[in-house]
């Protein structure tokens, strides 16, 4: 067997997808502030959303945690200051883009 020279799995790449996450103005609030019941609703969501996008309206990583999300399919929570229902709509958008984009 040969003298491995690559290292088998790429420490930095991994590290740059996540450490993000610890830069969160979310990091250390309660998590219950960004996700709501399925079956949850009026003022109590709303005031539960508006709350969560306050807060990534503050953050320096909205972007990377929107791109996240997306990126996963996040079907719950508030994430890049977006609802799930927002995310949805982003990806329909995005997915008719690229189809007029085909030939
Ligand atoms: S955008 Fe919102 S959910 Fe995402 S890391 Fe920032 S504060 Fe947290």
């Amino acid at each position: 067997m040969g003298k491995r020279t690559e290292p088998v799995v790429n420490i930095k790449a991994i590290e740059a997808s996540w450490v993000w996450q610890m830069q969160g103005a979310c990091r250390g609030k309660d998590s219950a502030l960004f996700y709501y019941d399925d079956n949850e609703r009026g003022d109590n969501k709303e005031n539960k959303t508006a709350t969560a996008k306050a807060i990534c309206g503050t953050c320096k990583v909205k972007q990377e945690c929107l791109a996240f999300a997306l990126q996963i399919n996040e079907r719950y929570g508030i994430w890049g200051g977006t609802t799930p229902e927002e995310r949805e709509s982003i990806k329909r958008r995005e997915y008719r883009q690229r189809a007029k984009a085909q030939p």
